[in-house]
């Protein structure tokens, strides 16, 4: 721990502060194959950061998009300039990455798409972007990722109450874009305002295909927001082994939930939830998503501060929160795990690093835990 981090934990315990909240680095959790289970035929997660996460069964990947470039907060606050950081994606992008046939994105703000244009033109060469109409505007200022931008139509969306169209995104991975929305970012208590204020920034979305590359964070308008269900098939065509369910931003009940209809088929296995975002102010943010899907394993995303690149982890030793939400970080763990192990006690509830965190999940009714796993 730097000086200035343990002279700040000791003066806030006086004032009765939670201590600052903060993942070690050797406390990453991680998951390996259970025994006599091939990772081939398990699940592999992997926590890229922010709401990035790579999917891997056998040769078949998918990635949800994540954010290696990490504009400090105050360049995104003041709406400076931003860009792509070729270098962070080169140096902690997985190679599997390259595998990929899709890459998901639930919404367009730049937190999730700034580095979606460089890592599907320089490393997930195969892989099709599926998102929302302004999406594929945004992206139309790469004319090189010209017809592999996918905005998924009104028509084929699902939502809490009605299945939407399956997509086959290669012969043995499909997916399914449901209606969500997205949070308020923050909720400010002005001394002037005798309400709290709910700040919710880079709203709106886009009707023309763009030009030119956003250059700064408000140009990455937020468009329509989905959620997505993943599954992976048997055989071609065939049913769901694993599916996932994805989401990058909290939402109010029931709002971006599964559909019954097609959680009769399965179960979901793993639950990627978005803690970033003011959950407080939500209906029953993150239980009912949890009650929904009903999860083996919820892997919560977006909850690390993401106004720093990565190599900054190794400085501190240490993995921190979003700035100021310490004690929120702490709550929403807390909030998952009781409302996950009052649906089902066997499941658990994973809080990964960046890059360090990777699970290998076996199939429902196979060796089941992992072998070795750190909470
Ligand atoms: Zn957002």
């Amino acid at each position: 721990m730097q000086l200035r981090r343990l002279i700040l934990a000791v003066a806030l315990i006086p004032l009765g502060c939670a201590a600052p909240f903060s993942v070690p680095l050797g406390q990453c959790p991680v998951a390996s194959a259970p025994p006599g289970v091939p990772e081939d035929s398990a699940l592999v997660v992997h926590y890229l950061g922010v709401s990035g996460f790579l999917l891997k069964r056998g040769d078949d990947v998918v990635l949800t998009a994540p954010l290696y470039s990490n504009p400090s907060l105050v360049e995104v606050v003041l709406d400076h300039a931003i860009r792509p950081d070729s270098a962070q994606v080169d140096r902690f992008l997985p190679p599997e990455a390259a595998e990929a046939r899709a890459i998901l994105v639930g919404h367009s703000h730049y937190d999730h798409l700034l580095d979606v244009s460089n890592i599907a033109r320089r490393h997930a060469t195969r892989a099709r972007v599926y998102g929302s109409p302004t999406t594929r505007h945004l992206l139309a200022a790469f004319p090189d990722l010209d017809g592999r931008v996918v905005a998924v139509e009104e028509e084929d969306l699902g939502n809490h109450e009605r299945p939407g169209r399956w997509l086959d995104v290669a012969p043995r991975v499909r997916i399914m874009a449901l209606e969500s929305h997205h949070s308020s970012q923050v909720t400010l208590e002005l001394p002037f305002s005798p309400q709290p204020t709910p700040i919710h920034v880079w709203r709106g979305g886009l009707d023309h295909d763009q030009e030119t590359p956003p250059r700064t964070a408000s140009d990455w308008a937020e468009g329509a927001v989905y959620a997505y269900v993943v599954d992976f098939l048997d055989t071609p065509g065939g049913r769901p082994v694993f599916r996932v369910y994805f989401q990058d931003s909290g939402t109010d009940e029931p709002v971006g939930y599964v559909p019954e209809a097609v959680l009769r088929e399965k179960r979901v296995d793993v639950a990627l939830l978005c803690v970033g975002g003011d959950f407080h102010r939500l209906r029953r943010h993150p239980e009912g998503i949890l009650e929904n899907t009903r999860p083996r394993h919820a892997v919560l995303g977006h909850w690390e501060d993401f106004f720093v690149t990565q190599d900054n982890h190794a400085v501190d030793g240490r993995v921190y929160p979003i700035p100021g939400t310490d004690q929120d970080t702490r709550d929403f763990r807390k909030r998952a795990e009781e409302a996950l192990h009052a649906v089902d006690p066997e499941s658990k509830v994973w809080l990964p690093c960046p890059t360090r965190s990777r699970f290998v999940f076996a199939a429902e009714g196979g060796r089941g835990r992992p072998l070795t796993s750190r909470p």
